[in-house]
């Protein structure tokens, strides 16, 4: 099959969430599986740190390649993309986000012809990309070059949909027409997302359960309505983890090197991490990790309120985050009073990021909501056990087999399950079953592209 992504961030050229990661990974998942695939995004300021080669391909369009041979194209246009950040900088959005990515769709879609690509699917991520389902349907229907290309949107995360005030609608470069409740108005705003969700063949988000999720008024973010409408083409599709990336055998950042065969060695990067961290060193006091965002997302909020009773149990605690200041503030205020407990690492930190999910026992996400998640699939891999909250991505690859899940979103359901591994880890045989089984999950690409691929079968028949 042919395959074209549009993206508006792309591993290794941009990232600023998951996002990159999806679309830097499965192009090349799907490529080992023999289809042929295109990924389309901005030519940021940044593309040019990735320090790949970068050839011109045409006016305003420039490639590289990933993998073995997945060309990415960069759309040109130096007032729109070249700038420091993605979407906005410290006074929050770009005010003309409408506009450029309305631009990178519509002149994605013409690359395509210039680069004589005609794929069978177009496959396109989150708001940003959503407009290209819309023209497909609309500016480019006439046109035979398109007619026989279908449409798959990915939702990554439908707490960001691209919403404009009205007044914006006709740089769009639609009908007025489209401007209506079932297609782009969202109480009387112009949202980018709800057009492509209303025209694309097909829609899938990153985990089964968010997919039922995301059709209820408490996840929806205002759009369960039209997805329940669109279920019949609505499916959940996990993400994948990079194995080569994230492999406690293999692992270039953390003390010991250790396996499912060999997961005794892990003893070692618990003591490291206790040292780099400032707690004392023992093996028989459970250490708990977390990295993740500080927001209220992460379930940060019920976090804070179990923090005394966490403390009074005897475990430690690594946290490694940036994000709401509130949550700096409120987290920088308990690790004062406990010292002795909890470690606090307010930054971005990749190599500490690889220990805690070495040298920790157990993993800390309790997140209120949690489209797939990476946090969890990681510390799976590294025989690390997570302690998380019944929903997304979370329900979907956390049990109790191999972790705990608690399903009220409460503080003290919270700290029962916090109690229940505290009390497991005492219990040497019971916790390496649940480190066996841990390790033993498996969720690579390859599964993962395996079923996009069947997505995109479906897509062309229709
Ligand atoms: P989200 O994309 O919502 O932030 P995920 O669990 O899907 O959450 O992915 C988060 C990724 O970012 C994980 O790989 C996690 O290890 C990493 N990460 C989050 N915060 C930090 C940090 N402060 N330092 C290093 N890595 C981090």
């Amino acid at each position: 099959m042919k395959i074209a992504m549009f993206s508006s961030e792309v591993v290794p050229f941009a990232k600023t969430g998951g996002l990159a990661d999806v679309a830097g990974a499965l192009p090349l998942a799907l490529e080992y599986c023999g289809h042929e695939v295109i990924v389309v995004m901005p030519a940021y300021r940044c593309v040019g740190e990735a320090k790949l080669k970068i050839s011109r391909v045409s006016e305003g369009v420039t490639s590289s390649i990933i993998g073995k041979g997945v060309r990415v194209f960069f759309i040109e246009n130096k007032p729109y993309f070249d700038r420091p950040g993605l979407y906005g900088n410290e006074n929050g959005d770009y005010p003309d986000n409408l506009e450029r990515f309305s631009f990178f769709c519509r002149r994605a879609l013409e690359s395509l012809k210039e680069i004589k690509f005609g794929p069978d699917i177009l496959h396109l991520h989150d708001w940003q990309a959503s407009l290209a389902a819309v023209y497909l349907k609309t500016l480019c229907s006439k046109d035979v070059f398109y007619k026989k290309i279908h449409s798959v949107l990915t939702i990554h995360n439908i707490g960001y949909q691209g919403i404009f005030a009205k007044e914006e609608f006709p740089k769009l470069g639609l009908d007025w027409g489209l401007f209506d409740i079932e297609t782009f108005e969202f109480f009387n705003k112009v949202n980018l997302l709800k057009g492509g969700i209303s025209m694309a063949d097909f829609i899938s988000t990153v985990s089964q359960t968010y997919a039922k999720e995301i059709q209820t008024p408490d996840l929806g973010f205002g759009l369960d309505g039209l997805l329940r409408k669109r279920r019949n083409v609505l499916s959940g599709i996990l993400n994948g983890l990079d194995y080569s990336v994230w492999d406690p055998d293999t692992d270039r950042f953390i003390t010991q090197n250790f396996s499912q065969a060999h997961p005794g060695d892990k003893a070692l990067d618990k003591a490291d991490l206790q040292k780099i961290c400032g707690l004392r060193r023992d093996k028989d006091v459970p250490l708990f990790g977390m990295v993740s965002r500080l927001a209220e997302q992460k379930g940060l909020d019920i976090l804070g309120g179990s923090l005394d009773e966490f403390c009074g149990t005897g475990a430690q605690l690594v946290i490694l985050g940036t994000g709401d200041l509130k949550y700096h503030e409120l987290l920088k205020k308990f690790s004062l009073k406990y010292p002795k407990s909890i470690s606090l690492n307010l930054k971005f930190d990749d190599s500490l990021a690889h220990k805690i999910y070495a040298g920790s026992d157990i993993f800390l996400m309790p997140s209120r909501y949690e489209p797939c998640g990476l946090g969890q699939m990681i510390s799976l891999r590294y025989g690390t056990i997570p302690v998380v909250f019944k929903t997304g991505g979370l329900a979907d690859t956390v049990n109790r087999n191999n972790g705990f899940v608690f399903s009220s979103y409460r503080k003290e359901d919270l700290m029962k399950s916090v109690h229940k591994a505290v009390s497991a880890f005492g219990d040497k045989d019971k916790w390496a079953s649940l480190v066996d089984n841990a390790m033993r999950c498996n969720f690579s690409w390859k599964i993962s592209a395996d079923k996009y691929i069947q997505l995109y079968a479906k897509a062309k028949k229709k």
